[in-house]
């Protein structure tokens, strides 16, 4: 029987006034009893249509029976079918606008929290004694082919988990010292706790996967010289290189691209006093935007000790390209949102340092072809913000580093790689790539999706030979 509570188990979370004094982890999971009971609300609907929101097409109804049976171990193995880090998903993807988004539960109250029931799946596996590392599949006889993926973020690594239970000989070359991409660099540990991503990381080691950190192609290695002893070459580089805002002021001191920002923080461990990564201790801080990035920022920066917090955004709330549920933890923990605002001038003090953000209120028109509302300025508004901090998270593009000394790569006028939408093939004979290289900055699990379909290709092309 089905349990027909119209909304969502509750997820236990931190109290909001401890939690900002601490990275510790928000969401806390939900018990074993909660997740039996929300797996019950379930209905194992025959065409499943949750399963057409995600993009690497989750066998939800299956793993969530699982859960009800009380089999946790089955249910995550039904889950690494076709989600290489499910821990990271049930945490990070946009569920609302994607799987839980066809869920009809959602016609009428809230949808199955299928990514919470994600996680606790893959953190009941975690939590259990250490299982025994998976074996590579042994695949096909061409599988025995060098493959080269450049990049360790969630493209890079599914397309290398993928190809490794093929058979095949994968190395990741990654710039960082770790792997991970995002989820290492950019995604705080109060949303995504890193052992969480080297729990993941270290079961794709085991599958026989190598990672080799601290590797720049196009600097220490070309992609040219990869191809030369590789079968092939998957391009996973993402879209690490941030926009400014292009306004005056934006050279001062104190002005931050959310990028620097966060990886200080969280790969370099700006937080941890035992670390001797510097970071700015801000008063008031003004965050630009109004996505993920934004909202991290902005937590982070009240975790370091900010005493007022701003985010600017030029739409409204509605508008707002971040989850949910970040945007409700950043308002919880006392982050101020100023709406309908664009700024026009950082404004400096006398030793260069910024002094406040001069901004102009903005005003929603008519939705244009693409469904989004149009602004436009409100003449004569300005105002001004105080703030000895800006921190711009207004959107990254792909760095172009991976081209040098490799000719033949197209990109489009935005600089991301030009692929076949089908195979994700390049312009080179050999080369596919994937994620936000060729997307521009998406997520996650767009990143691996692609990831899973570029594998697909290689295999198909290393076969084709
Ligand atoms: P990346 O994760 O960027 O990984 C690319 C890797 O390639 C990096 O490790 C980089 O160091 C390496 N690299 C780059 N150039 C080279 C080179 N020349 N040689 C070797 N290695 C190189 N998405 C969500 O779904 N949910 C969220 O909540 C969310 N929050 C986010 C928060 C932040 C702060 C940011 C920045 C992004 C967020 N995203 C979120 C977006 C998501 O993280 C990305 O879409 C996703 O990580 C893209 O994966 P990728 O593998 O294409 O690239
Ligand atoms: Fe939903 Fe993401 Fe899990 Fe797919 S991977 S089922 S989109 S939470
Ligand atoms: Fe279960 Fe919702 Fe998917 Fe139906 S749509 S199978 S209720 S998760």
């Amino acid at each position: 029987m089905p349990n027909l509570s119209p909304t969502k188990e509750p997820m236990p979370t931190q109290d909001p006034k401890a939690r900002t004094q601490n990275f510790g982890e928000v969401a806390l999971g939900y018990t074993p009893a909660q997740a039996r009971q929300e797996a019950q609300r379930c209905l194992q609907c025959k065409n499943r249509p949750c399963m057409a929101g995600c993009p690497v097409r989750v066998d939800i109804p299956g793993f969530v029976a699982r859960i009800a049976a009380g089999e946790d171990s089955r249910a995550f193995e039904v889950l690494y079918a076709s989600n290489t880090l499910p821990a990271v998903c049930g945490r990070v993807c946009p569920q609302e606008i994607q799987c839980e988004r066809r869920c009809v539960r959602g016609i009428q109250g809230e949808p199955v929290a299928i990514g919470r029931l994600e996680r606790y799946a893959a953190d009941a596996l975690r939590a259990a004694p250490s299982p025994a590392p998976e074996e590579p599949a042994g695949g096909h006889a061409a599988a025995r082919a060098k493959i080269a993926v450049v990049g360790a973020g969630p493209a890079g690594l599914t397309c290398a988990g993928d190809l490794a239970r093929l058979g095949y000989a994968v190395t990741v070359f990654e710039a960082f010292h770790r792997p991970g991409g995002v989820l290492t660099y950019g995604i705080p540990a109060f949303r995504l706790p890193k052992d969480v991503v080297a729990y993941e990381i270290d079961k794709l080691r085991g599958l026989g996967v190598e990672i080799r950190t601290n590797v720049i192609v196009g600097k220490t290695l070309t992609a040219e010289e990869l191809l030369a002893d590789h079968a092939a070459v998957f391009l996973g580089t993402g879209a690490g290189l941030p926009n400014f805002m292009g306004i005056p002021g934006e050279s001062l001191s104190g002005v931050f691209s959310a990028n620097e920002y966060l990886t200080r923080v969280n790969l370099m461990r700006a937080y941890d006093e035992a670390y001797d990564t510097p970071v700015i201790r801000s008063r008031r801080v003004a965050v630009v935007g109004g996505g993920n990035v934004a909202m991290d920022a902005a937590r982070c920066a009240l975790r370091l000790g900010a005493e007022n917090v701003s985010v600017v955004y030029r739409r409204s709330e509605a508008e707002m390209p971040a989850r949910q549920e970040e945007i409700r933890h950043a308002r919880e923990e006392g982050v101020s949102f100023v709406m309908l605002a664009a700024p026009v001038r950082v404004l400096g003090d006398e030793r260069q340092w910024v002094r406040g953000l001069e901004c102009v209120r903005m005003a929603l028109g008519e939705p244009g072809q693409d469904g989004r509302r149009s602004v436009g300025e409100v003449p004569a508004s300005n105002f001004v913000l105080e703030a000895d901090t800006v921190i711009v998270a207004i959107g990254n593009r792909p760095n172009t580093l991976v081209e040098e000394g490799t000719a033949g790569l197209e990109r489009d006028r935005r600089n991301c790689l030009i692929v076949d939408e089908q195979t994700l093939r390049a312009s080179r004979d050999g080369v596919y790539a994937g994620g936000d290289i060729v997307t521009g900055a998406a997520t996650v699990i767009q990143a691996m999706g692609a990831g899973k379909r570029a594998a697909a290709s290689i295999d198909a092309y290393i076969r084709g030979k």
